[in-house]
């Protein structure tokens, strides 16, 4: 499922509307900016990942750059904690106001694949708050 860095969402036809933008959704034929992220970012991206799924997919994606990823989902372990990933989207904010919507696989991404996200995304991951679904409660 590929979509451009800092393009206005429109995967779920209901929240397009919403105006968050595109992160992170990165696709095999798509070449993407590398570099290397800080450690701050990578854990708080974990934590976020792991435990503050905006929305869930009816079923999991799987990463486009590794040969054997096959068809089963993708589990992380940072500090002994594991996160599965490609089930679902999570929903960063900036302090300056701009929503990011980005697959839970963009943490395998950063971490393995040396992606490097946005300056912006990365500002509000550091320093912004992430969303949570009003139907799932915000516990
Ligand atoms: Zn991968």
């Amino acid at each position: 499922m590929y979509f451009e860095d800092l393009t206005p969402y429109s995967y779920h036809r209901s929240e397009a509307e919403s105006g968050a933008v595109n992160v992170g959704w990165l696709g095999a034929d798509h070449p993407f900016a590398s570099g290397t992220a800080s450690v701050e970012f990578l854990d708080r991206l974990f934590v976020i990942c792991r435990d503050h799924v905006f929305k869930m997919h009816r079923g999991f994606h799987v990463c486009e750059f590794c040969p054997n990823a096959a068809n089963a989902p993708l589990a992380a372990i940072r500090i002994g904690n594991e996160a599965r990933l490609g089930f679902g989207e999570i929903r960063v904010r900036h302090q300056g106001g701009k929503v990011f919507a980005a697959p839970t696989l963009i943490y395998h991404y950063v971490a393995d694949h040396q992606y490097l996200p946005p300056r912006e995304f990365i500002e509000a991951v550091l320093l912004g708050d992430c969303l949570v679904d009003h139907a799932r409660g915000s516990s």
